[in-house]
C-alpha cells in the first residue's frame, strides 16, 4: 500500500484497521451470504448493527438516558435547518454565536425559519482571531436555544469552555471535534455532527437530542427532519444510510479499543502541540488564531511568502501528504488531523514543512 497522509479536512481519512474489516467483511458479512450493504435496515440483523453502535457512542460520549440518539441523512447542514425546524415552534427567534464560517452559514440558513440573533462574532486583535468572552455576548431570554460550533473546521478555532446559558437551551455543530475528548453531553440541548470526519463516511449525521425538547418542532417541519418522529421511529421513518451507519459501528469499535475519547484527547492534544509548537517556532509558517482558540483538529498555516503556495501542495503532494490546501474561501494551507490521524503522520509533516522552509527560506 502507498504510504500517504491524508490531512482533508471531511471526507476525513478513517482508520485503516476499519477499512480492512470492512473490506474483509464486504462481500459476505458474517456468514449471510451477502453484504451488510444489501440488507433490509429492518432485518434483525441489520437492527443489532444499529443497536450496538448506538450502544457503543451512548458509552463513548456517556449520553444520559434522557437524551435520543438519531442516526439521519442531510449531513452537518441539514441540521442548520433542523435545528430551528425543530426547536422553533413555541419561539420564533434564537441565539447564535459567530465563531467562523460554519456558524454564520448556520445563521443564514436559520434566518430562513425564525428570526436569528447574532449574540457575537469572532474578531481579529493585535492579528490573532479572538472569540469574544461570554461577557461580551448579547444574550435573548426569550431565544428558543443558542447554537454554536466548538470547532470552526475552516477558520481552525476551536472553544474549550461549554457556554453557560441558563435555561435556553444550548445546541452544538460538533461535526469537526466529536469524539475527538470527553464531552459533558447533559450541558447540551441538542449536538449534532456530519460522520465524514470522526464518525465515519458522509451520508450520515448524527444527532442527541435531549427528550424534553422533541416536542417544540415548527407544525411544517419535514417529516425526513423531524426528532420526534426520527427518534420514535428509532432513525428508520424512511431507508438510513445503512453502510455508512455499519462503518460508523465499526469506527466506534475501534475507539474503544483504542481507549476511548480519554485516550483520543490525549493523542489529539499531542498532535497539536507537536505541528503548532514547529509553526511557532519558525519564520516561515504562521497561525493566527489566539493560542486560546486553536484547534486541535484543524490548523490552518500560511506560508510567509504565499508565492511559494503551489509549490509547497505540488511538493507535499508529491511527498505523500494529500489535501493540504486551504478552504478554498480562506486559501493558505491547512492540516486536519483528526482521531484517525497517527502522531507518526504528524511528525512527517513537521518533517516535510522543515524541510520546505530550508530549501527555499
Ligand atoms: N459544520 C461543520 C463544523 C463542518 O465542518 C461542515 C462540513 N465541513 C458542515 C457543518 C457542513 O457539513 P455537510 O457538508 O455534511 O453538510
Amino acid at each position: 500500500m502507498n504510504k500517504v497522509y491524508n490531512f482533508c479536512a471531511g471526507p476525513a481519512m478513517l482508520p485503516v484497521e476499519v477499512m480492512q474489516q470492512a473490506q474483509a467483511e464486504f462481500v459476505d458479512w458474517q456468514g449471510q451470504g451477502c453484504s451488510v450493504m444489501e440488507l433490509s435496515h429492518r432485518s434483525k440483523e441489520f437492527i443489532q448493527v444499529t443497536e450496538q453502535a448506538e450502544a457503543d457512542l451512548r458509552e463513548l460520549l456517556s449520553v444520559p438516558a434522557n437524551y435520543k440518539v438519531l442516526f439521519t441523512h442531510g449531513g452537518g447542514r441539514g441540521q442548520f435547518s433542523a435545528v430551528p425546524l425543530n426547536l422553533g415552534g413555541q419561539r420564533d427567534q434564537a441565539d447564535y454565536l459567530v465563531s467562523g464560517s460554519w456558524s454564520s452559514a448556520a445563521v443564514d440558513e436559520a434566518k430562513r425559519y425564525l428570526k436569528a440573533n447574532v449574540v457575537a462574532s469572532s474578531r481579529r486583535e493585535d492579528g490573532l482571531l479572538v472569540v469574544p468572552g461570554q461577557e461580551e455576548w448579547h444574550l435573548n431570554p426569550e431565544a428558543a436555544y443558542l447554537h454554536y460550533c466548538p470547532n470552526e473546521t475552516v477558520d481552525g478555532v476551536e472553544m474549550s469552555d461549554i457556554p453557560d446559558i441558563g435555561a435556553v437551551p444550548l445546541v452544538a455543530d460538533m461535526s469537526s471535534n466529536i469524539l475527538s475528548k470527553p464531552v459533558d453531553v447533559s450541558r447540551f440541548g441538542v449536538i449534532y455532527a456530519g460522520a465524514q470526519k470522526n464518525i465515519g463516511p458522509s451520508g450520515l449525521s448524527v444527532v442527541i437530542v435531549r427528550d424534553d425538547l422533541l416536542n417544540q418542532s415548527m407544525t411544517h417541519t419535514p417529516s425526513i427532519l423531524d426528532y420526534n418522529i426520527l427518534a420514535q421511529q428509532g432513525s428508520m421513518f424512511n431507508t438510513p444510510p445503512t453502510y455508512a451507519w455499519y462503518l460508523a459501528g465499526l469506527v466506534f469499535k475501534w475507539l474503544k479499543a483504542q481507549g476511548g475519547v480519554e485516550s483520543m484527547a490525549k493523542r489529539n492534544a499531542d498532535k497539536a502541540a507537536l505541528l503548532y509548537s514547529y509553526i511557532d517556532s519558525s519564520d516561515f509558517y504562521h497561525n493566527r488564531i489566539a493560542p486560546a482558540f486553536r484547534s486541535r483538529m484543524n490548523v490552518p498555516f500560511q506560508l510567509a511568502n504565499s508565492a511559494l503556495d503551489k509549490v509547497f501542495l505540488m511538493e507535499s503532494e508529491q511527498a505523500g501528504f494529500k489535501a493540504l490546501a486551504g478552504h478554498r474561501s480562506v486559501g493558505g494551507m491547512r492540516a486536519s488531523i483528526y482521531n484517525a490521524m497517527p502522531i507518526e503522520g504528524v511528525k512527517a509533516l513537521v518533517d516535510f514543512m522543515a524541510d520546505f522552509a530550508r530549501r527555499k527560506g
